[in-house]
């Protein structure tokens, strides 16, 4: 299908990234233009750029009508993307503009092609270190060979550009003259991969057969942590290239992008090309025209890189879809996993969804035949799914002050003896959750937030894990003066630490938690590291659960299974089984079987049940009725609504306005909650008020609830975010 033509002077409508609620009118620029073209055109004194979207409305007086300037030399956006676009804004509720400025969020796309400076770490030495040239060369084996621009170095490092140029002088620094956006290195399908097992070879022919049919589909890929997804969906991506088209696999976490860079490299002998937060805006901006341009053939990303211009993608791959970082918490609100089905399905493209432990909503639609569903058996190799067990804390003299059980302390010490690896996982950061003046009953609170400070004992001071904030750790209570009477309750992983080290003085005890390492790869080195053998005890939150390899690792011991299992969120449940069964999963990945204790006040709980039975199947199914029977997601709809203001009272009366005007909702037949104070009622200083919104499966609510925020003007300083599926209820 080719893009309708605008002659010179045609009237055209131009999408652009400036914050006004509609297309606006213009006149084709000189040569013409067709729809999806790049274009720039005046906007008041400036001008800015924007994409053809169509014809023109022509409700503007035609004497006012600007000519748009020039068409860019960037690839067109396609058809199938601008219709993404729109539909993921009509999902989410978000305007066009905000929608063209992420699917352009590349720096310096209009620039002309060309030559460029680049910088690079040298062979050279700097005749003499400062903190600040220091930072400069940090920075550059930090990112490994990469090249940077001179202010974007400069700005990274923190430092002057003299100081770059000093180093320059040394030698300590390359300064080379390199061509902008070159493709990537192609990537070879035809290598032989690894001779793949049974139903590995049987899921991968499954997910071949869909590319091979060149139509949409999606998949879920179901297997136990080291079953091999990897393997086989890497398969799906070989014969997605040898068809001549592109893939794209999501990563939940950056932290493991440099493992899955290696394995790619293996496979088809050169890297892919990266698209996430931690990549530099040069090479962002390479990726984004190669992409468009068919110069890179696989892309490796965050859940953004869904909004690059992809000239033939043929495949989605979302690892760990169950992974609650796919969903979008700030910005526009939406969730990675959904959208990509949405645009395979208008890129007539595949989706695999890999998970050991998928989400109730991929389980539903594959029980409504909507996805195929594909499972690898058991582990590769002779490894096997660990032993599952509780203890039962009620039975166990724990002293006050302590949380390793003696019986999980016995499975340690037989571990250590065997010299084998043990994971304690606690998921919660820092020293104690909870700082008391035992004098005055006082609890150390954010001063900007609703949350408490929680100490870390490591960097000697109190954070809110909410906004970021620190402080010292204070000696006196800033409540009653009191000296000495600051008490630690609770405890997190830094404690827990502690807590193993005094049991087991001889052993060598480490912590993994994200705010110990300075960069994504300090921490994957500690990870590689620990995997070979550095640690005999690891102490570790949520971050160990996501997919690493410890070989030598046969225990893992849940300080609190039952952390997780309270709460007004609909999905604890379902996030605690998964969560559990991962980390479950490190056990025991080569030789030997492994165990998983988990330790918890109320074994008899559904959930715990579930988790060590390992009836998975039961445990969906009985959450799928408990949800069903509520009306909730994914069997009803819902939608958050968060109101906030620095002024308490002005977010409140806003929300008793919006829920008197219930009208558009009461006619779809959806129900309104609130407004109540949000669980965290106060972030940064605001105001935070909360509205529920539940509709049948079928209602249409985005345009009802369109028409409902519709009816108020926003008073300055008010925001309201709308949350379609919402996934966190804070
Ligand atoms: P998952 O993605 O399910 O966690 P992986 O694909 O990462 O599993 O596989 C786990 C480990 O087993 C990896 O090191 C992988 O290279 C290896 N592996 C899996 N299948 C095979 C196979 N058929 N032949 C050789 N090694 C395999
Ligand atoms: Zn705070």
């Amino acid at each position: 299908m080719t893009s309708p033509r605008f002659p010179e002077g045609a009237l055209i409508g131009v999408l652009t990234t400036q914050p006004l609620d509609r297309v606006l009118d213009y006149r084709a620029p000189p040569g013409g233009c067709a729809a999806g073209d790049h274009v720039e055109v005046p906007f008041g004194p400036r001008k800015v750029t924007g994409v053809v979207w169509g014809a023109g409305a022509g409700d503007y007086d035609p004497a006012k009508v600007k000519s748009a300037i020039r068409v860019l030399d960037i690839p067109a956006m396609r058809a199938p993307m601008r219709e993404f676009l729109g539909r993921v804004a009509d999902y989410t509720l978000t305007p066009m503009p905000a929608m063209l400025r992420l699917a352009t969020r590349a720096p310096g796309l209009t620039d002309p092609p060309g030559m460029r400076k680049i910088f690079r770490r040298g062979h050279g030495q700097p005749g003499r270190m400062t903190p600040a040239r220091a930072r400069v060369l940090d920075l550059l084996e930090e990112h490994d060979g990469m090249g940077f621009m001179l202010g974007e170095l400069a700005d990274l490092a923190g430092v002057g550009s003299s100081v770059v140029k000093g180093l320059v002088a040394s030698g300590a620094v390359a300064e080379e003259e390199a061509p902008r956006d070159v493709p990537y290195p192609s990537l070879d399908p035809e290598m032989p991969g690894k001779a793949l097992t049974g139903d590995q070879a049987m899921a991968a022919a499954r997910l071949r057969e869909g590319i091979k049919a060149g139509r949409y589909g999606t998949t879920l890929l179901k297997g136990v942590t080291g079953s091999g997804k990897t393997e086989v969906y890497l398969e799906a991506v070989a014969a997605c290239l040898a068809a001549g088209r592109q893939a794209l696999v999501l990563l939940p976490e950056i932290a493991l992008t440099a493992e899955f860079l290696t394995r790619v490299e293996a496979r088809f002998g050169a890297k892919p090309a990266e698209w996430h937060s931690g990549v530099t805006t040069t090479e962002r901006r390479r990726c984004w025209k190669m992409v468009a341009e068919s110069g890179a053939q696989l892309v490796v990303g965050a859940r953004s890189a869904l909004f690059l211009p992809f000239a033939d993608l043929g495949l989605i791959v979302v690892d760990e879809e169950h992974d609650t970082s796919y969903k979008q918490e700030d910005g526009v609100l939406y969730n990675a996993r959904d959208m990509a089905v949405l645009r395979a399905s208008l890129e007539k493209a595949q989706v695999v969804l890999a998970s050991a432990t998928p989400s109730l909503e991929s389980w539903v639609n594959v029980q409504a035949g909507k996805y195929a569903r594909v499972d690898l058996e058991s582990r590769f190799g002779p490894a096997v799914m660990p032993e599952m067990r509780a203890i039962d804390m009620r039975g166990e003299e724990v002293p006050s002050g302590s949380w390793i059980s003696p019986s999980l302390k016995g499975a340690v010490r037989e571990r250590l003896e065997r010299g084998e690896q043990s994971l304690l996982f606690l998921n919660r950061r820092g020293y104690a959750p909870l700082t008391l003046c035992r004098a005055c009953g006082h609890q150390i609170g954010c001063k900007h937030c609703d949350a408490r400070m929680v100490e870390h004992r490591f960097l000697k001071r109190l954070m809110c894990h909410q906004c970021g904030e620190t402080a010292p750790m204070p000696e006196t209570c800033p409540n009653c003066e009191v000296t000495g009477k600051l008490a630690a309750v609770g405890p997190g992983v830094e404690r827990i630490t502690e807590e193993a080290q005094a049991l087991f003085p001889d052993a060598r005890v480490t912590v993994l938690s994200s705010d110990l390492f300075g960069s994504a790869r300090a921490l994957k080195a500690r990870i590689l590291e620990i995997a070979e053998g550095a640690a005999d005890i690891v102490v570790g939150t949520q971050l160990v659960a996501k997919g690493h390899n410890f070989p030598k690792l046969t225990l893992v011991g849940v300080i609190d299974s039952d952390l997780g299992l309270q709460g007004s969120d609909l999905r604890a449940a379902e996030r605690t089984f998964q969560l559990m069964r991962q980390v479950a999963g490190r056990a025991g990945r080569a030789e030997a079987r492994g165990t998983a204790l988990l330790q918890s006040f109320q074994p008899e709980h559904p959930v715990i049940r579930a988790i060590l039975s390992g009836d998975e199947e039961g445990f969906w199914a009985a959450e799928a009725a408990a949800r069903r029977a509520a009306g909730v997601p994914p069997y009803g709809r819902m939608a958050g609504i968060v109101i906030s203001s620095p002024d308490m009272q002005a977010a409140f009366d806003l929300g008793n306005r919006l829920a008197r005007l219930d009208a558009p909702l009461r006619r779809i037949g959806a129900q309104l909650f609130g407004p109540a104070p949000a669980p965290i009622a106060r972030v940064r200083g605001r105001h935070r008020v909360r509205l529920l919104v539940k509709a049948e499966k079928t209602a249409p609510l985005q345009a009802a609830l369109a028409e409902w925020a519709a009816q108020l003007r926003l008073p300055a300083n008010l925001r309201l975010a709308i949350d379609i599926d919402p996934q966190s209820f804070l």
